[in-house]
């Protein structure tokens, strides 16, 4: 799983017309596109996705925010996937994050950040298979 990652574009930016732009960024940037999806997260399965969070301040927003509205979900393939991709993505604050980088280019607030990518290995499979339940059909 070291070449995979998990990525969701979160409600933001599918609502401020950025999701056709960033699936073309990551396509350039020489990611191959193994799973993928338009769906919406139940408070529920926001609450879940980020149960990590749930002892912080933000996480309420964050749950609400991210079932606010549709959300594209993917599973990505690259060697170095993980690493690749975080740097493609950027800061979680936009304000922080580096020239021509998914967040800097289209997210507005460190809440609001358009896009999300897998911090390890391990997460990433988790999260691949927590939003694509058949993973070995992909
Ligand atoms: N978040 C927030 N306020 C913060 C930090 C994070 O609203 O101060 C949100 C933001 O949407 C972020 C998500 O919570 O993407 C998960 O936070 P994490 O620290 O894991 O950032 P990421 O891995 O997404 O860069
Ligand atoms: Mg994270």
């Amino acid at each position: 799983m070291g070449n995979r990652t998990f990525t969701m574009i979160k409600p933001d930016a599918m609502k401020n017309g950025h999701a056709g732009a960033i699936l073309d960024r990551i396509l350039k940037e020489g990611f191959h596109i193994k799973a993928l999806k338009l769906t919406r997260l139940s408070p529920e399965k926001a609450a879940q996705f980020y149960a990590v969070h749930k002892d912080k301040p933000f996480y309420a927003e964050l749950v609400s925010f991210m079932s606010s509205g549709p959300i594209i979900a993917a599973i990505l393939e690259k060697e170095n996937a993980v690493e690749d991709f975080r740097k493609l993505i950027g800061h979680t604050d936009p304000a922080k994050a580096e020239p021509n980088t998914i967040r800097k280019l289209y997210a507005s607030s460190v809440g609001e950040n358009a896009i999300h990518g897998s911090d390890s290995d391990e997460n990433a499979l988790i999260e691949c298979r927590f939003m694509f339940s058949a993973l070995e059909e992909y």
